[in-house]
């Protein structure tokens, strides 16, 4: 027996390196300080069950885990520390993962990682990078895997990453989640969920050659703003959101990014919400959604 830390999480790590908070969380979150009883060895629990005050209140099967989880690898039961939510935002270009992922940040101060946000930024200060990156962010194409996983791998170094963070625009090809599954596995910070904002492709061309950006604040407004609602900033169009690369980009997504969808299904981390809706609709449904 062992105690049960205060504000402990159940976490089925299941045969994709991924891990699941275990639907008895709530429950185990409220049987805190209750003691639990490991049953099997630690790194490949059989079940485990949660006594309070000697009675069992709780038993988690291998069997019942299984059939919700798949193979499972491990069990543990971690403190949930100041961690908030490791996830991952999918999504058409277009979608609102930016819009969505900026309420996140203005809410719970999580790092959001958007990797169009980062090549953009090297493509403004002329680094290496940017000038590699440019042509294919002109054409509405992928920047090369290999490029692309680096600058998140780098970026998951980053201590402000522990408490969680958003990515957004990564992974957009199988290659880029698997490398990203075995990252976080290294870093023993595994996905919580994928979010797949879902918006029909012909919304999504009106709002995007509709879309007009804040230089300064990277506010996301429309063809209305003169100006930045928030900052005043100028507002300026994106060079790739013109009609014809957002047709390539969503080409693109069909094509390369769209399989992550079955992939992140399969290791029971998708989480879908219909994202043709007002942003604060929208965010209230995310949130519920990740029980956040
Ligand atoms: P975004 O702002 O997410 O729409 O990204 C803008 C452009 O940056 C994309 O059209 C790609 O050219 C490039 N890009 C961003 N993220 C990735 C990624 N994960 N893999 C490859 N290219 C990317």
């Amino acid at each position: 027996r062992q105690n049960l830390p205060a504000g402990a999480v159940f976490r089925a790590q299941t045969s994709c390196g991924s891990t699941r908070e275990h639907p008895s969380f709530k429950n185990a979150r409220s049987f805190a300080g209750a003691r639990v009883k490991m049953l099997g060895s630690p790194t490949l629990m059989t079940s485990c069950q949660i006594v309070e005050n000697r009675q069992p209140v709780f038993l988690l099967k291998y069997a019942q885990l299984s059939k919700r989880f798949g193979t499972i690898r491990r069990i543990d039961c971690k403190s949930k520390g100041n961690h908030i939510m490791n996830i991952v935002l999918l999504g058409a270009p277009g979608a609102g993962k930016g819009t969505q992922a900026a309420k996140l940040v203005e809410e719970f101060g999580t790092p959001h990682i958007s990797t169009g946000d980062m090549l953009r930024a090297a493509v403004k200060a002329g680094t290496p990078l940017g000038k590699k990156a440019k042509s294919y962010m002109d054409a509405g194409d992928l920047v090369p895997d290999e490029v692309i996983i680096g600058l998140v791998t780098e970026r998951l170094q980053d201590p402000d990453t522990e408490k969680g963070f958003i990515l957004d625009g990564f992974p957009r090809t199988s290659a880029q989640a698997v490398a990203l599954d075995a990252e976080l596995s290294k870093l023993e910070r595994p996905l919580d969920a994928a979010l797949l904002i879902d918006v029909d492709f012909e919304v999504i061309v009106k709002r995007l050659t509709s879309r007009r950006m804040c230089r300064e604040c990277g506010y996301i407004g429309t063809a209305t703003d003169a100006s930045c609602p928030k900052c005043s900033g100028e507002m300026y169009q994106r060079d790739d959101d013109n009609e014809a690369t957002v047709r390539n980009r969503l080409d693109v997504y069909e094509k390369s990014t769209s399989p992550l969808i079955d992939y992140y299904r399969g290791c029971d981390l998708l989480v879908s919400i219909d994202g043709d809706r007002d942003a604060d609709v929208v965010y209230a449904d995310a949130k519920q959604a990740l029980e956040l």
